[in-house]
């Protein structure tokens, strides 16, 4: 099956009793056991609601077996404890998710974990791996500066070191990149963003061969960060519609990065799918479509851009991302407020740095909204 085939087919229940068209939703926490192989229970991750859309988001990645958990964090935190125990290393990028940044800095040193982080280019990242490296993990395109890495070079060099490699794919979505095939042992998605696509779930989901889904699935069960039926429900419900989603987001995305570059008031616009953007060819390689998210700077003065975010009447200033409506965000007062302002501007998030989440409405609806902004 394609993608839009799978997104509407791939792992759904059918019941036989009424066989209807969606799979019911299963409340039981408790299941009897006489005469199964396998107990089930919700913190076995093995429910007949997780494992319906655990099988959907398998076939749209391209991996054999994962686990489905009720936050991104709660998937990116047990996978990589499941991977890396003392004494061993693990190289991250600088610029990974905040929260899985702040999950290294705050809690490995108590496990006895070393860590190293490495800008965002294949090189950097080979460069951080020591004899002791047991996982590195990644992001492409990473958040706010949408930089690009060559997914397929780290993951030959980590096989070749027998090195467990895990990327956050949130970003890219299933839609518009499957780092599996580029020999990615790990992808994990904060199933809040595009998987769920309507702001208003919380999951996330780790995907894998199904020898290390065991290996997680050990250190699931004591974590315990299990995602409840109903939620489950809705989410297998959201990602009938992932493709036509991300594809609308992505046009609408080219489409306002192209008017951002062209406006006077504009310093700098961040998108994989701009011929100019420094990772422009390796995402051509790698990506099937850019995607929704792109940062843009404004012109003037860099203080925060606050007056203009006040201007806008359709884009809603909020964090997060993924939804079907457009987001908009200022990094170095949200999600990047935690690190020093010096660190900030080494990494290149200045203060009048502003992030894009493009939703599914008209592109020339957000473009009116950000043209009148503009120009106030
Ligand atoms: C939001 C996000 C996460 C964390 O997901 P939660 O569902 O909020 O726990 C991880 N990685 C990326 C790239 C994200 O955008």
């Amino acid at each position: 099956m394609r993608k839009e085939t799978q997104c509407v087919h791939a792992g759904k229940y059918r019941d036989q009793a009424t066989r209807g068209t969606n799979t019911p939703i299963f409340t039981s926490s408790a299941f009897e056991y006489l005469d199964r192989e396998e107990t089930l229970y919700p913190r076995y991750y093995n429910t007949p609601n997780q494992d319906a859309v655990v099988r959907k988001v398998c076939a749209l990645e391209g991996a054999e077996s994962g686990i489905v958990f009720s936050s991104g964090m709660a998937a990116i935190s047990t996978t990589v404890l499941s991977l890396a125990q003392c004494g061993e290393h693990v190289v991250m990028l600088d610029e990974l998710y905040g929260g899985t940044h702040a999950f290294a800095t705050d809690t490995f040193d108590r496990f006895g974990i070393r860590y190293s982080f490495a800008a965002t280019d294949a090189d950097s990242v080979i460069r951080a791996a020591l004899p002791e490296t047991k996982v590195i993990v990644i992001e492409s395109p990473t958040n706010p500066l949408l930089g690009i890495l060559d997914i397929r070079q780290v993951a030959e060099f980590a096989r070749s070191r027998g090195i467990a490699t895990v990327i956050d794919n949130t970003f890219a979505s299933p839609v518009n990149q499957n780092p599996i095939g580029f020999g990615i042992d790990v992808v994990v998605h904060s199933g809040t963003k595009y998987l769920g696509g309507h702001s208003d779930l919380c999951c996330g989901i780790a995907l894998t061969s199904a020898a290390l889904t065991e290996r997680i699935r050990r250190m699931a069960r004591h974590l315990g960060g299990s995602l409840n039926a109903i939620t489950c429900y809705l989410l297998e419900r959201s990602l009938k519609t992932l493709v036509l989603r991300v594809e609308k987001q992505s046009a609408n995305a080219l489409r306002i990065a192209e008017f951002l570059a062209a406006h006077s008031a504009v310093r700098k616009v961040n998108y994989p799918g701009l011929p100019g953007f420094k990772g422009h060819s390796i995402a051509r390689s790698q990506m099937s479509g850019f995607g929704g998210m792109l940062s843009f700077e404004l012109n003037g003065d860099s203080g925060f851009p606050t007056p203009f975010l006040r201007c806008l009447k359709l884009i809603t200033p909020a964090v997060s991302l993924g939804g079907v409506e457009t987001l908009i965000c200022c990094p170095a007062q949200t999600s990047h407020s935690k690190i020093s302002a010096e660190e900030r501007r080494r990494i290149g998030i200045n203060d009048s740095l502003l992030r894009l989440s493009v939703g599914i409405e008209d592109a020339d609806d957000l473009i009116e909204d950000l043209d009148k902004a503009l120009k106030r």
